[in-house]
């Protein structure tokens, strides 16, 4: 035990929850501290609910003492969800999401959303089932197709039971076959979010242009309230965000010819200076240098001396370790095309900033080489075209639900920036084998760029599956 009663205020740390108290009265409690001498557990005696309410009233709306907030947490599941309105919700990055994984389940036919827009639309309504059904029963078709094939591909390993063997094989199959899944598949959400952020998250859905996007709102206002009356209250629709996601609807939509977009990273954008200015923020956290002076020595530094820095500071992370702050200070901007299916799981990393495009099949889409190799491109491809006969015909009338018709297959585009420490976590994660084979890909091809710009600032990254391109092979893992 390193503290004593010697000291005058010892260190306490205890969880704040001597008697039931709500995610409100918590969040007053802390908030207290602010002006209070007293220690928590002695505030917390004097709030109650009524006092929370007022408090929260008076402070964080009243006077905008929003971070408040941030003290009220919330546990929200969330089920049957389409995957189009899930983008929507995790578009919430100071949020913690863990969804339904379509590579470890198997979804039943009728495991899709089906837009209230379409209620009084019996025609659409119709076609839009049939199109679903269509998807969802070719997803079966390729399953079985793939699962067969790969019978013939894949040893069975020592000692593998015959079930073990065939769920290898079918979640092998079902990491392909999902790509036919239209955006209108159901997923389940369990979300953890502070009432400051569900506020936001809210507000947003309640803008959006689709039924399923506000009835989510409500539902979550709704839902909410039950933990935190105050607090979220007054989320509302709101135009500037309502105008968001209308916008852009009038601009030209130049490239619809441009179908195979040949390249799925694109470095915008990179810091000319960034090793200089990773170094010079190491050498200004660990002196008593102005910072302009600190680039200076950075920028006066042989590049020898400026590697010997960096190899000092990097050179013993290890596979778990984070790299500090200072690789913060230069980013990257790439514009990068992607199946949805990659798209979904690239966009809930937090610490990028993306903004990406509508969603349409402009971009054409991206066939797994299973499929091919399985000989069913032409059931695949079919099944894609009878989705986008189905987009089309919605779009032309209702735009903002035709996207629920696009599969997992077609492409998006987006442009992010991503600073060089998000980058490590990023790059780490998403290059590995169990990563997402598409997006795999598409990494691949943005760290092999920046790698190209910066060497020296990629020699430290430590991959968890080396690529063959890798410049810092040592002799072991050639
Ligand atoms: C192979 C694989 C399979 C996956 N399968 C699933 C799945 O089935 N279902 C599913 O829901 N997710 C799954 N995930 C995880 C999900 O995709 C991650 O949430 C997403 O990749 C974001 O990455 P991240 O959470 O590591 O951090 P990022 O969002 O990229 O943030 C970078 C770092 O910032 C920190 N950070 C960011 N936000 C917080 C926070 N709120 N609290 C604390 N620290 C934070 C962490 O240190 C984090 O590592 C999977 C990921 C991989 C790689």
């Amino acid at each position: 035990m390193a503290q004593s009663n010697l000291q005058p205020y010892p260190l306490r740390t205890y969880p704040l929850s001597l008697r039931q108290m709500t995610e409100e009265e918590l969040a007053v409690v802390f908030a207290m501290t602010s002006r209070r001498p007293e220690p928590f557990d002695e505030i917390a005696q004097i709030v109650t609910a009524e006092k929370a309410e007022k408090f929260h009233e008076r402070w964080v709306l009243g006077y905008g003492h929003a971070s408040v907030a941030e003290h009220a947490v919330l546990h929200m599941a969330v089920e049957n969800l389409s995957r189009l309105s899930a983008d929507t919700l995790e578009d919430n990055r100071l949020s913690s999401y863990t969804e339904k994984s379509s590579r470890y389940q198997l979804f039943s036919r009728d495991y899709y959303h089906v837009p209230s827009e379409l209620d009084t639309r019996v025609e659409l309504r119709n076609m839009f089932k049939e199109t679903c059904d269509h998807l969802f029963a070719t997803y079966e078709k390729l399953i079985s197709g793939v699962s067969a094939f790969l019978k013939g591909e894949r040893t069975r390993r020592e000692n593998e039971t015959d079930k073990t063997y065939g769920f290898r094989l079918r979640r092998e199959a079902i990491d392909s076959c999902r790509f036919i899944l239209p955006a209108a598949t159901l997923t389940n959400i369990g979300m953890t979010i502070n009432a400051r952020s569900l506020e936001h998250a809210i507000s947003k859905l309640l803008s959006s242009s689709t039924n399923e996007e506000k009835d989510l709102g409500n539902a979550l206002k709704e839902k909410g309230m039950e933990i935190t009356p105050t607090l979220i209250k007054y989320a509302e629709y709101n135009d500037y965000m309502a105008a968001a996601f209308t916008q852009g609807k009038n601009f030209p939509d130049e490239e619809t010819v441009e179908t195979k977009w040949p390249i799925d990273a694109k470095l915008i954008n990179y810091d000319v200076d960034a090793e200089r200015k990773v170094v010079a923020a190491l050498l200004y956290r660990h002196s008593n240098l102005g910072y302009e002076r600190a680039l200076f020595n950075s920028t006066n530094m042989s590049d020898d001396d400026r590697r010997k820095l960096l190899m000092d500071n990097l050179g013993s992370l290890g596979p778990h370790d984070t790299p500090g702050r200072e690789l913060e200070m230069v980013d990257y901007t790439f514009e990068m095309t992607m199946d949805y299916g990659a798209f979904r799981e690239f966009k809930r990393h937090r610490m990028q900033s993306y903004i990406s495009q509508p969603f349409s099949p402009n971009l054409g889409i991206f066939t797994p080489p299973l499929i091919t190799g399985s000989n069913l491109e032409s059931t695949f491809r079919s099944a894609i075209a009878k989705a986008e006969e189905g987009y089309y015909q919605l779009a032309t009338e209702l735009s903002h639900v035709a996207p629920y018709l696009l599969t997992h297959a077609h492409r998006r585009r987006l442009i992010t920036k991503i600073n060089l420490r998000e980058c490590y976590h990023l790059f780490k994660l998403r290059t590995q084998r169990q990563a997402h084979f598409s997006l795999r890909q598409v990494m691949d091809k943005a760290l092999r760029l920046v790698v190209g710009v910066h060497p020296e600032l990629f020699r430290h990254l430590s991959l968890r599956d080396i690529p063959d391109w890798w410049p810092y092979r040592t002799d072991s893992e050639s």
